[in-house]
């Protein structure tokens, strides 16, 4: 028999969302998750993967993933510390950090692992954290986990940065202090202010920490934010996910060597869940070839994102100040938002709506994430949607 009062909990929240017509529906997909996908039989314009230079489909990654899968077997077997880290979980690593130009790297489940473990493994109560009021959910358990004072700081801004900083510092009252921020903002494509960060955590020495699940493989040729602003001897902790522009699964930190063989004793997820499949390793390490042997992917990806901004633009729509290839579509009103992305969906076009509470009321928008496996044939398709249903809901 279940719990009544757990019963009494869940119907009553589970109603109050769906009222409030905040309770997400997940639709399965019956493809991969390419730029045409397919759910409930029907073909769809997939505007919403993270899957940036198209590599989750690329055949080279599936032949890496079904040879290490033969050689391997399906699973690493047990934690990295027991018995669970393969060669290939070595050489990844290795690839990693060469990618990233810092000394080591190590290698998580994925990218929310990461800040559940790195953060707490070098902060503690006695400790501050300067956090980005827009950091992702998973910076934010992370840092709660630390148990450090967390401390937020103004979108961006860099006078409440300093300001906080030079506070904290002053106050005497923290060991250590560190500034955590995004790479890219992924509901509005911007950048961090990377340069200004790092001169504030040099007056203050404090240590840095940049989550670039967004900017790696996009920004700076595919090494990602870091390297974009030439800052890679000056972050602590360079975080990446091999999720989105890897197109597999997992994360990882890049930094100096003393740091990641901290991490490798202390970062839970690390020490306490089974490791990453062999076949997404070697399907990361070949990923990461690609992307060190040639740009085209990335070059492709900024083609067709300057290409759907622009042709969103022209059409008059609010595509915001993104600077990356995230292309936002902000219509504004949280219920106009939702039916502009049904409408979106019924004309063929698969493109979320993202609302309050993840983005501030009265910015609700259609967040659209082109990728370098977009054609101009399905991007024109998608634009002409787009146009369609912004004339019938009276946006356009
Ligand atoms: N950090 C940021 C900034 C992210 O956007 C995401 C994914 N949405 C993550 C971490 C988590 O990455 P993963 O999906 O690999 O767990």
């Amino acid at each position: 028999m279940s719990s009544k009062v757990l019963d009494k909990f869940l119907k009553e929240n589970l109603n109050d969302l769906k009222e409030k017509g905040l309770y997400n529906v997940i639709d399965p997909l019956e493809s991969a998750n390419g730029p045409i996908i397919k759910i409930g039989g029907k073909e769809l314009i997939n505007l919403s993967s993270n899957n940036y230079l198209g590599l989750a489909t690329n055949e080279e990654l599936i032949k890496a993933c079904n040879e290490a899968t033969t050689k391997y077997g399906v699973g690493a077997g047990a934690v990295r510390t027991i018995n669970g880290t393969l060669d290939i979980h070595i050489k990844l690593e290795e690839k990693l950090a060469s990618f990233k130009h810092t000394e080591s790297a190590i290698v998580f489940q994925s990218g929310f692992n990461c800040n559940a473990g790195a953060i707490q493994a070098v902060m503690d109560k006695n400790d501050a954290i300067l956090s980005d009021e827009l950091n992702h959910a998973s910076i934010i358990d992370g840092c709660r986990l630390s148990r450090a004072k967390i401390i937020r700081y103004n979108h961006s801004d860099m006078n409440d940065l300093r300001q906080k900083a030079k506070e904290a510092k002053e106050s005497g009252l923290y060991n250590k202090i560190m500034i955590i921020t995004d790479g890219v903002f992924s509901m509005d494509g911007d950048i961090a202010k990377l340069p200004e960060i790092v001169k504030i955590a040099e007056e203050f020495d404090l240590i840095t920490y940049v989550d670039d699940a967004h900017g790696s493989g996009v920004l700076g040729k595919g090494s990602g934010t870091v390297k974009h602003f030439g800052l890679s001897d000056k972050v602590d902790f360079q975080i990446g996910t091999l999720s989105k522009a890897i197109g597999v699964v997992g994360g990882y930190v890049a930094g100096k060597k003393d740091l990641i063989d901290w991490l490798k004793v202390r970062a839970r997820p690390f020490l306490f869940s089974t490791s990453l499949t062999p076949g997404s390793a070697a399907a990361c390490i070949k990923a990461i070839d690609i992307l060190t042997e040639s740009t085209a992917l990335h070059d492709k990806l900024w083609e067709n994102g300057n290409y759907l901004k622009k042709g969103l633009r022209e059409l008059g729509f609010n595509i915001g100040n993104s600077e990356t290839p995230i292309t936002p579509c902000i219509i504004g009103d949280e219920s106009k938002t939702q039916e502009f992305s049904k409408r979106l969906y019924e004309e063929g076009v698969y493109a979320k709506s993202i609302v309050f509470p993840t983005v501030p009321k009265g910015t609700g928008r259609v967040r659209n994430m082109p990728t370098a496996a977009h054609t101009k044939e399905i991007l024109d398709k998608a634009l002409s949607i787009y146009e369609k249903v912004g004339k019938d809901l009276g946006i356009l």
